[in-house]
């Protein structure tokens, strides 16, 4: 199976980006590119690329060479925090997500959720969605632009699960199972 690895969570805008360059993109959350946070959702995911789908996982997600995002290309549209639309790389990696499966592995976290207005992938664990670049842009004091709302998941969409390298970092508490059976009613957020 085909894996590609650093890809993060970043802390300012709640997407998922792909954190090999050392240029880490367009971020709607502010100057600086993306930002993997140093401790607790800091993991290192490792989707999958370049196999078909099945009832369990869907393709067409791709990484944006303008701001390094995670985006679903099967649709036209979708909002790109550098500008227009977000655009693959004619030689890159075709991603395919697992979502909605029955077994959750202890290295997989769910929560990860396609955002109606952006067509980015964003973590949907947290009461704050983050920042998408399908919002208004303002401008903050110290300069920096930043766009004001959150992510947006639609109620009939995927719940995406995201494999990540183990151990865990210290001090995460992994929610094995929420959202899938056994225990589907104790999931905040769905
Ligand atoms: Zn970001
Ligand atoms: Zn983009
Ligand atoms: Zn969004």
């Amino acid at each position: 199976m085909a894996i590609q690895g650093d890809w993060a969570f970043c802390e300012k805008c709640y997407g998922l980006f792909f954190n090999g360059y050392a240029q880490k993109g367009r971020c709607p959350g502010g100057r600086g590119g993306h930002k993997q946070p140093r401790t607790g959702m800091g993991y290192n995911y490792t989707p999958n690329h370049s196999i078909p789908g099945n009832q369990y996982t869907q393709p067409d997600w791709e990484f944006c060479v303008k701001c390094h995002g995670m985006f679903f290309n099967g649709y036209s549209g979708g909002t790109c925090p550098a500008g227009g639309v977000h655009q693959r790389h004619d030689q890159a990696y075709h991603f395919v997500l697992k979502h909605d499966a029955p077994k959750l592995y202890s290295n997989e976290q769910p929560y990860w959720e396609f955002c109606v207005n952006c067509h980015g992938l964003f973590y949907n664990g947290f009461n704050d969605k983050g920042r998408c670049p399908a919002t208004p842009r303002v401008m903050l004091l110290n300069g920096d632009h930043v766009h004001i709302g959150g992510h947006k998941r639609h109620p009939q969409a995927y719940h995406f699960v995201l494999r990540f390298e183990t151990p865990a970092p210290l001090g995460y508490t992994l929610n094995v199972g929420c959202g899938w059976p056994p225990n589907p009613s104790v999931c905040p957020g769905y």
